[in-house]
């Protein structure tokens, strides 16, 4: 059971149908209301727990009922929550989303109490560092925090995943202690100014990664998978799988809690992507993101 210490965001999704999406300062009536756990940490916490991993979660969550739903809804995940702060100022993290009958979606964030996550925060978890097999944040809180987990994991030399997501504007110097980064096409774009539309594109987008200190690049390339490049040689494309996606929003996030497992239980970085681009179809074909995220039973048809 791999050991993972995963830091970053917790945030309740409150999403709306809408007719349409409302122009400033119009009320629009007729949708339907659903609320879920969400956040790129928590999302990715989630998905490495159900494939089998032993998940610490190191996040901070408001002192309100939204806070509370978190702890419970991580308990129930099995993810260990000693290192789920609580903020006596900031409200819980919350998206409002809106998505109208076309699927087209307006979404507001307010990090609340997950953004201000501190050093000290990550600091109070150094005995689960210590302890892990791995490492894995995002951006998606704020990026004192996340030079602390770099620093923390190089410390105790472990390997650390960061997931550049959502972009924002970070050190060159963080890069170096980086074991492996797993961009989108996006995030790859704002990390090194290349479009990276085609094998050559993605090997130099790599290459410039690995000049700036990150062991291991993977560039997820929505559904035709991802690219692998680690600096032996040219790098590699790992086919995605075909499957019927009906919401595509946290596949990123199933990949990354795929790949800390995988990667961790020994496979070797072509297998664990391979594995990880088939946990993230999985996802896809399931709505939401936190509850589409696949347990390990549900593998076995895509293994080959
Ligand atoms: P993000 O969700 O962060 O934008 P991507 O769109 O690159 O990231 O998707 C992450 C991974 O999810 C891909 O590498 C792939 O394995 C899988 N994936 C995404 N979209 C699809 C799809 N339509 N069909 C199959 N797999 C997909």
């Amino acid at each position: 059971m791999p050991k993972v210490v995963v830091v970053g965001s917790y945030i309740v999704d409150l999403m709306c149908r809408t007719p349409h999406i409302p122009k400033p300062g119009e009320t629009v009536l007729g949708g339907s209301f659903q609320m879920g756990p969400g956040g790129k940490g928590g999302n990715q916490a989630v998905a490495a727990a159900r494939l089998g991993s032993d998940v610490t979660m190191v996040t901070k969550v408001g002192k309100d009922v939204f806070g509370e739903e978190a702890i419970r809804n991580f308990q129930k995940e099995g993810i260990d929550i000693s290192r789920v702060n609580c903020d006596e100022k900031e409200a819980t993290g919350t998206a409002l989303i809106a998505v109208d009958q076309h699927g087209e979606n307006m979404i507001v964030v307010a990090l609340g109490a997950c953004g201000s996550l501190t050093e000290e925060d990550v600091e109070q978890a150094r005995g689960e560092f210590a302890d892990a097999d791995i490492i894995l944040v995002q951006l998606e809180t704020s990026i004192e925090a996340v030079k602390k987990t770099i620093e923390l994991a190089n410390e105790f030399v472990k390997p650390v995943i960061l997931n550049p997501a959502p972009y924002q504007e970070i050190g060159e110097d963080l890069l170096k202690g980086v074991t492996y980064i797993t961009p989108n096409e996006t995030e790859v774009f704002a990390l090194t100014g290349i479009e990276v539309t085609n094998f050559s594109q993605a090997q130099k987008a790599a290459i410039k990664l690995t000049n700036k200190g990150v062991s291991t690049v993977i560039i997820t390339l929505g559904r035709k998978g991802c690219f692998v490049y680690d600096g032996t040689d040219a790098g590699r494309m790992i086919a995605g799988y075909e499957v019927k996606a009906v919401d595509t929003t946290g596949a990123g996030d199933a990949f990354n809690g795929a790949f800390a497992t995988f990667i961790s239980q020994g496979f070797n970085l072509d297998e664990a992507a391979r594995l990880s681009n088939s946990v993230a179809a999985l996802s896809v074909t399931k709505i939401g993101t936190s509850v589409s995220m696949p347990y390990k039973e549900e593998l076995d048809f895509l293994k080959d």
